[in-house]
């Protein structure tokens, strides 16, 4: 029996997990979750599966919750940790968002656990900490990410030197067809509603601006040690073909499937191992033809280029970026920023990081600093823009 930490549980990913878990109760079983704040929604989840260990992150919300199921509840950023190392786990699905889900992905490494990762902030911001993580703890580190579960499901048995290119498909989300003006007035409600995948509201809005397809350069590049020049995306609105691996003998392999974000959960709590799941078995070519690619537009994308600058600036360059895309995502979903301005923001904030900001990613607290600064910049810059002239939720 494999024994699976869920942190994040209540997102979209968190509760995807547990739907491939209660379908697969023979191998896995869940003993802990743990969540930001909600929890009613956690309190569900333990009676569902029978985790006998919760933690609520944000202090004070325990204290306020009602009456609770039987399960050991804690509260603070260190339980979080020690449920991410806990030697009762073999599994961590780290399904946080944003850069917060750094200490728990280092500590999930360092204490050997395979570390399914949706968490790919924790990845972007410090890169070269979870690579010597995974390598000092002799942890696992494998993505529940559509693309980079596609790139390693066309890697397997390959050789690290056959590998020419990585090719990432991008949905084009909500506004591939709108036009620099449409975009403009683009509201929170219309960033949310993508058109191929369901997905919590952070990874909605940045696959709106194409923020995330960067995110997810940055992450296939540390994933699988490929230099930028060889990472290319190209955009295919159907979301069936989820990466391409092309190889120096000029072979192309792909991963296809319908977008469901429960087959590269299943592949990576089961990894290496394909676990034969019935209800994913939907596929048919006949119903995804046709398919079609096409690139993507940079000018009206600008995150997309501003996030794989700061990939290729290396250091903290890409922890900057993350935090001021997070900052600025926010203020988007709030009516503080408009469509375009989160970019604008970002731009700002990625020009006023002098080398006294990018530097090395050496310890934890070099990517910290750098996060800090970013959303102090970030929301200085949003300040100084002033309030918005009509709010558009
Ligand atoms: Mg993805």
């Amino acid at each position: 029996m494999i024994r699976v930490v869920i942190l994040g549980s209540t997102g979209s990913i968190g509760e995807s997990t547990l739907r491939v878990i209660e379908r697969h109760r023979d191998r896995f079983r869940v003993v802990a979750l743990a969540a930001r704040r909600s929890v009613e929604a956690v309190a569900g989840q333990v009676r569902r599966t029978g985790a006998q260990r919760a933690v609520i992150t944000e202090s004070g919300a325990l204290e306020r919750a009602g009456k609770l199921p039987r399960c050991q509840w804690s509260t603070g950023e260190d339980a979080l940790l020690e449920l991410a190392r806990d030697p009762e786990v073999d599994v961590v699905v780290n399904a946080l968002v944003g850069s917060v889900g750094l200490g728990a992905t280092l500590a999930a490494l360092l204490a050997g656990k395979r570390l399914a990762l949706a968490n790919k902030e924790s990845l972007v911001s410090g890169g070269p900490l979870v690579l010597a993580a995974a390598a000092q703890g002799g942890g696992q580190l494998v993505p529940i990410d559509s693309e980079h579960s596609a790139i390693l499901q066309c890697l397997e048995g390959c050789r690290h030197e056959s590998v020419a290119r990585l090719v990432l498909t991008a949905s084009g989300g909500p506004f591939r067809e709108w036009n620099a003006e449409e975009m403009g007035r683009a509201r929170p409600a219309e960033a949310l509603r993508h058109p191929t995948w369901r997905m919590g509201a952070k990874v909605t809005v940045d696959s709106a601006t194409l923020a995330n397809k960067a995110l997810e350069v940055i992450e296939a590049h540390f994933l699988y040690g490929v230099p930028y020049d060889a990472i290319e995306v190209v955009v295919h609105p159907q979301s069936i073909v989820h990466s391409f691996v092309e190889f120096v003998d000029g072979s192309v392999l792909a991963q296809l499937g319908l977008p469901n974000m429960e087959l590269p959960i299943l592949y990576a709590l089961g990894y290496p191992d394909r676990i034969p799941d019935r209800a994913l078995r939907t596929f048919d070519p006949m119903s995804v033809s046709p398919l079609t690619f096409e690139g993507i537009d940079r000018a009206r994308f600008p995150l997309f280029s501003l996030g794989v600058g700061a990939g290729r600036r290396g250091g903290t360059a890409p922890a900057i970026f993350n935090a001021a895309n997070e900052v600025v995502v926010e203020g988007f979903l709030s009516g503080r920023l408009s469509f375009p301005a989160m970019a604008e923001v970002v731009a700002e904030v990625l020009c006023a990081a002098d080398p006294a900001v990018v530097r090395a990613v050496e310890t934890v607290a070099d990517v910290l600093e750098a996060d800090a600064w970013a959303r102090r910049a970030a929301g200085e810059a949003m300040e100084a823009r002033g309030e918005m002239e009509s709010p558009r939720c």
